[in-house]
């Protein structure tokens, strides 16, 4: 895993950048899909991990949730609107049935602590970013302004992996005007450094900013 700023890590994967994970600190966010289990053990073993807090409720962020919170014996955290389908198992998304035909269906798993804007992990500020799921949460870390966005905003299409910093697709947001909303209040911090669900760090957040502002309102 690679260190992107003071006590961030990124855990590396194939094709890289893909399908991220984080370390913030000793707090694991986001763990792939169930095919991310062994990549994430391989490199978390035989670190401090106190918890494992999620951006969204999507099978290509929590596939592994279960598996590495039985692991470490940690906590599960997660944004209070999206607690209920990763409880049942279920990938909210505009389209029925969208998630489970494009991406192996994560487990259902309890959610220990239910996040809300205002509340810190590790030394990160959890931000509302709702829109791509109804629960979806940002970590903020204002003094070096690192910004773990989610999937408000891709870093390129995480399908042909390529392209530049754009929004999902409507069909992944169930609400995709408010995602917008809340892409905006993200663009609004003037972020250092942005770390995407998909799509390699950013450190040029010029380009991020400016991807925000040319969202249709
Ligand atoms: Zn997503």
């Amino acid at each position: 895993m690679k260190e992107l700023a003071d006590g961030v890590w990124q855990l590396s994967g194939r094709p890289a950048d893909n399908i991220n994970i984080y370390l913030l600190g000793d707090v694991l966010v986001d763990a792939g899909t169930v095919l991310d289990r062994s990549r994430i053990f391989k490199q978390l073993d035989g670190r401090d991990v106190s918890a494992h807090a999620l951006t969204h409720a999507h099978f290509d962020h929590f596939g592994s949730s279960k598996a590495v919170c039985e692991r470490y014996g940690v906590e599960f955290w997660a944004g209070a609107d999206d607690v209920e389908a990763i409880e049942r198992g279920k990938m909210v998304g505009k389209v029925p049935g969208l998630g489970r035909r494009m991406l192996p269906a994560a487990p259902a798993l309890k959610v220990n602590r239910a996040l809300r804007e205002g509340d810190t992990v590790g030394d990160f500020a959890v931000l509302d970013t709702p829109g791509h799921s109804p629960g979806h949460v940002s970590f903020w870390r204002e003094s070096d302004g690192v910004l773990v966005c989610g999937d408000v905003m891709w870093g390129y299409n995480p399908f042909l992996m390529r392209g530049g910093v754009r929004e999902p697709y409507p069909a992944v947001s169930p609400d995709h005007a408010l995602n917008r909303e809340s892409a905006r209040k993200l663009a609004a911090l003037r972020p250092q450094l942005v770390l995407f669900g998909h799509g390699a760090p950013l450190r040029d957040t010029e380009r991020f900013v400016h991807a925000v502002d040319q969202l249709p309102t």
